[in-house]
This record gives C-alpha cells, sequence and structure tokens, in this order.
C-alpha cells in the first residue's frame, strides 16, 4: 500500500482504497481490491498505468462489472474503472464518437434521440461502451462490431493507436482486444439515420421481452454460457441444454441455476465468487456427460493478482 502513496498525490482521477468490489460488480460479489481508481482522461489513464508498471503493482481494467467476477479476496493491485467519470460523447451527422465509460443503454437512447440507428440491440445491456466493444457484445443476432468505425486504445507503450472495424477482427463475443492488454478508449461507430418512432418502439420491444424473459430481480452477470449461431441452430442454445439437464433451480451456496432462465447463475443474496464458479463447474460436468458438449463461459473471472480468465478456465481458486 505505500506504493501508492505518490499515485494519491497526483492528479489521476478519483481513488477509494480498500474498496469493497461488490459494489462495482452485477453479481454483487468480490472482496476488496487494495486501490479503485475512476479517471477522467486519457492522461490520467497513462500516468496510472505508467505508475503501476514502475512499481510493479498488478492492474485491471474495468467498465460496469457486468460481464465480470470478482475474486472473494478482491485484487491486490489498482482496479482502474473507467465508467461515468470518462463517458463524453460527440454527434456530428451519423457519425459518433464516445468515451469507453459511456453507459452503454443512456448511449443507445442519446443516439435514438437523435433520430440515429444502429445500437437499438444494445438497449438493455447494463455495461459500458467500451465493455461491449472488449466482448463485441450484442443481442437479437447483432454485435456492436457491426457499427464500429473506429476504436482508439492505449497500447502496452501507453501510445494511443486506433484499430480500423477490419483490425478489431470481432467475431461472435470476441474481438482482437482481448489478451491484448489495450486500453479501449474511445469509440466511433457509424450509424444510419433513421425515424426517431420506429427506433424508440423497437427499443421498447426489445425491453419487454427481456423483462419478461431474464431474472432481472435477483444480482447476475447475464448469460454465463457462450451460445453462438452454429450451436443454436445445429444444437440448442445453452440454456435449453442446462434446462433439460434438469438444473434450473440448482443451488451451491448462495449461488442458483435461476428458475427463470438456465443460462443465468443468481446471487440469492450472499453467494460468493467460490459458489458461483462450483456451479459453472458443475453445469458444465452435467451437460458434458448428457450430451458430449463443453459450454465455454462469456464471464471473465479476475483473480485476487491479477490473472483474467473466462469463467470456464477456473479450476481452483487462484493460489499466493
Ligand atoms: C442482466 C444482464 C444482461 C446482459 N445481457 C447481455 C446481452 O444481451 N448481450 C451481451 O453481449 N452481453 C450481455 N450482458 C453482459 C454484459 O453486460 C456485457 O458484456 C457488457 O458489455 C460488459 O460491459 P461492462 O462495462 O460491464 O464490462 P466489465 O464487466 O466491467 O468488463 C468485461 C471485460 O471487458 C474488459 N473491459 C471493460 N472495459 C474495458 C476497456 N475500456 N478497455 C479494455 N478492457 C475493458 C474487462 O477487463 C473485462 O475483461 C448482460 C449482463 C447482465 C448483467
Amino acid at each position: 500500500m505505500d506504493k501508492i502513496n505518490d499515485l494519491i498525490n497526483k492528479n489521476v482521477g478519483d481513488i477509494y482504497l480498500k474498496e469493497p468490489l461488490s459494489k462495482h460488480s452485477s453479481w454483487r460479489i468480490g472482496g476488496p481490491a487494495d486501490v479503485l481508481i475512476e479517471p477522467y482522461n486519457i492522461e490520467q489513464i497513462i500516468e496510472i498505468i505508467q505508475y503501476a508498471d514502475l512499481m510493479k503493482i498488478p492492474t485491471a481494467i474495468i467498465g460496469n462489472g457486468t460481464n465480470l467476477l470478482f475474486s472473494d479476496e478482491g485484487f491486490r493491485g489498482i482496479i482502474v474503472k473507467l465508467g461515468n467519470n470518462f463517458s463524453r460523447y460527440t454527434i456530428k451527422g451519423e457519425k459518433v464518437c464516445a468515451e469507453a465509460g459511456i453507459w452503454t443503454p443512456k448511449f443507445a437512447k442519446i443516439l435514438s434521440d437523435n433520430g440515429l440507428s444502429g445500437l437499438e440491440h444494445a438497449i438493455g445491456i447494463p455495461g459500458t461502451l467500451g465493455g461491449l466493444i472488449f466482448m463485441n457484445g450484442g443481442s437479437g443476432g447483432k454485435c456492436i462490431g457491426d457499427i464500429v468505425k473506429k476504436i482508439w486504445v492505449i497500447d502496452r507503450n501507453y501510445n494511443l493507436i486506433s484499430f480500423s472495424q477490419k483490425e478489431c477482427d470481432f467475431s461472435y463475443r470476441k474481438s482482437v482486444f482481448q489478451d491484448s492488454g489495450y486500453i479501449i478508449c474511445k469509440i466511433e461507430l457509424e450509424c444510419e439515420i433513421g425515424e426517431k418512432e420506429r427506433i424508440k418502439s423497437e427499443m421498447r420491444n426489445i425491453l419487454n421481452k427481456r423483462k419478461n424473459k431474464f431474472p432481472l430481480n435477483y444480482p447476475n452477470c447475464g448469460s454465463v454460457f457462450l451460445s453462438n449461431p452454429v450451436m443454436n441452430d445445429t444444437v440448442a442454445p445453452p440454456g435449453k441444454l442446462i434446462e433439460e439437464a434438469g438444473l434450473k433451480g440448482y443451488q451451491i451456496g448462495g449461488a442458483q441455476i435461476s428458475e427463470k432462465h438456465a443460462n443465468f447463475i443468481v446471487n440469492l443474496g450472499n453467494a460468493t465468487a467460490k459458489d458461483v464458479i462450483s456451479i459453472a463447474q458443475y453445469i458444465r460436468k452435467i451437460v458434458y456427460q448428457r450430451y458430449g458438449i463443453c459450454l465455454e463461459s462469456e464471464v471473465k473471472y479476475l483473480g485476487e493478482l491479477g490473472s483474467l480468465r473466462s469463467l470456464h478456465e477456473v479450476g481452483i481458486i487462484e493460489k499466493r
């Protein structure tokens, strides 16, 4: 902790010490981070990362924590949260630019207010735009990558570099940014001029469908296991397989396979990361035994010491 005193005296954003990560997780799970910083601009992000590298302090970048499971032990280093403080945007005709921390549903609504079409499918996805790009998230067969024009990231040498849509190498829930160590900072999207009322009505329909389908009354992280169009067509989506295996309602500690949607693991109140990991492993085992299919998770697990892995790759909790 002594190591970060210098950083606290610098102007790098809002700083929180021993911050419970459960406050930054849609699962409401996670122990304390030594430090959590919410920077306001690119210069501050670079300053934090440069300092942490120099002092050999682990760092992790997060958005709204809606696709992340934090360790019960928290994080021994600096969490850099790109959220509200880093969420300015500009709109010039069909060209829109936003900082990575903007909340996706809010941005989708702003675009619809401006008669711009392209982000309707993301109206119910509760993370930041940076997180959405990282995951190439989307719904109803659409992905954010479809309308990306350009992305600016901070690379490992602390330079701000840009990626064209092609260079982002988007595919189903994948982008070049996963495993790259790059920090997504600014996003340019290419929207289409649309009819405001049509855009808004499509968004209302999407929100209604999601409300009926998803267990939104308990903390969760959205769909845990990856579905993809090929798997959907040839076998079934993961939720269907888990449901047919009779696992709805199955519980370990405070974590439960949702009664409403079997691809959701909900926190009934006191779930730990260990509960979620155990239940995810159990689901994978049963689905494999029954169907011979190895489910993969879209949720990432951030270990106490900084490792970032897909949830299905987590065996035992990270050792010191
Ligand atoms: C109720 C619910 C419904 C959901 N529905 C959907 C859905 O329909 N479709 C869908 O695709 N997803 C869905 N999700 C999952 C999630 O909301 C998305 O993946 C979202 O885009 C993640 O954004 P985030 O800001 O919360 O990212 P986080 O969870 O904070 O981070 C996710 C990953 O992105 C990385 N990351 C985040 N920001 C940056 C950045 N600026 N630079 C570099 N790396 C970064 C993190 O390190 C982490 O590995 C749902 C989640 C919930 C809780």
